[in-house]
């Protein structure tokens, strides 16, 4: 290979490391990139003069007249008429993103028995919500399923659109093959390209857990360092530091769900015993509190929770991240569990990592993987996340 082929993997790390683009990069990438640091501006900030772009990305006035004149005549941005004047001479006209003007198709696969999908604006607002149940569906007939789910979402969509984002359990890789998804019988699946090729779009498709990782940093506030914990039938997490999604050496950054934390435990789906699973899912929580009065549920929930703390410390003092998120049935997790969870992390953690962190419930509820599919489409076709 010549020094200046990049591979696939290689321009990824280059383009898209940090998912908030923050300065000016080499030139052959510079349209492309300066063109995201403008949307971002715009979709975090609001409605924004020409000048103050300027100031806020570096950009010369130039480059930012240039590009916005583009994004105009795309459709993507609006003059929005002239800011209420404090200074002297012409009054500067606003430009903002026109976040109604496009639609984002998003698929939610993490429930086992039912396929959950919206159609979003661009701001994340739902605009048409659909769901279909899997009926045991698996392999090429759920692929099957998705197509038909992915055509009826986007003729349900009132503008066009740019991109289908998808949640999956199970490892996927950045260009959205599914490595391994054993509970959906998928093996080396290049679910984004067989979807894209039959919808005539622009698919991607992340892990369950990442794309609430995302979904979190995007529309829901979330730190820059953190890690969403999500708890249903089984155990994920999606990590992003420093304001980028850590996908790890195999992609399967974040499965946390198998690490042993008991002993000699209760047998786990994976073949082992005492996994975080087998602790922490949402039934192996039902079947802890069944039958308990609220204070024995409690102390039990609260047990559950110190297990949870020690698993995480090594990982929240490695990363040092500021916030854990919680997204699973709050009546079990945001309680004594969360209390318990939060102060074994404090005493198992130096001040520098644990004084500041933050152990909370997640904010999008259970939108939070469609939100975080359509900000994978965000990103890819936009650059903003
Ligand atoms: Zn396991």
């Amino acid at each position: 290979m010549s020094a200046t082929t990049t591979t696939p993997r290689e321009s990824r790390r280059a383009l898209g490391a940090g998912l908030r683009a923050t300065a000016k990069v080499l030139p052959e990438h510079a349209r492309a990139h300066n063109r995201a640091l403008l949307l971002q501006h715009l979709f975090h900030a609001g409605p924004t003069s020409r000048a103050d772009l300027a100031r806020a990305t570096a950009l010369t006035r130039v480059t930012v007249s240039d590009l916005v004149s583009v994004l105009l005549a795309e459709g993507l941005v609006e003059e929005l008429g002239v800011r209420p004047g404090r200074r002297v001479g012409k009054p500067a006209t606003l430009v903002g993103m026109r976040t109604d003007a496009y639609q984002v198709v998003a698929v939610d696969l993490s429930d086992e028995a039912v396929v959950r999908g919206a159609v979003l604006t661009l701001a994340g607002e739902v605009v048409v919500r659909r769901s279909l149940a899997v009926d045991e569906r698996s392999g090429d007939d759920l692929v099957d399923l998705l197509t038909r789910f992915a055509r009826r979402l986007l003729s349900a969509a009132t503008r066009p659109v740019i991109g289908v984002g998808v949640g999956s359990p199970g490892v996927v890789d950045p260009w959205g093959r599914v490595v391994e998804a054993p509970n959906r019988a998928w093996s080396d699946l290049p679910l984004a390209a067989l979807l894209s090729e039959r919808l005539g779009l622009p698919v991607q498709v992340a892990n369950d857990a990442d794309t609430a990782a995302l979904g979190e940093y995007t529309y829901g506030g979330a730190a820059g360092s953190m890690l969403v914990l999500t708890v249903g039938q089984g155990v994920g997490a999606g990590i992003v530091v420093d304001g980028a999604r850590v996908h790890g050496a195999g992609d399967a950054a974040g499965e946390l769900g198998h690490v042993t934390v008991v002993d000699d435990g209760e047998p786990c789906a994976c073949g082992r015993r005492g996994c975080l699973e087998t602790v922490l899912s949402a039934p192996a929580l039902r079947r802890a509190v069944a039958g308990l009065d609220a204070a024995e549920a409690d102390a039990a929930l609260a047990a559950a929770g110190r297990v949870l703390g020690a698993a995480l410390a090594p990982v929240v003092s490695a990363l040092n991240l500021a916030e854990v998120l919680l997204c699973g049935p709050p009546e079990l997790l945001d309680g004594a569990l969360r209390r318990a969870a939060t102060d074994t992390l404090r005493e198992r953690t130096m001040p520098a990592v644990g004084a500041g962190l933050r152990l909370r419930m997640a904010a999008l509820g259970g939108d939070v993987v469609l939100a975080g599919a359509a900000v994978l489409v965000l990103a890819a076709q936009l650059g903003i996340s």
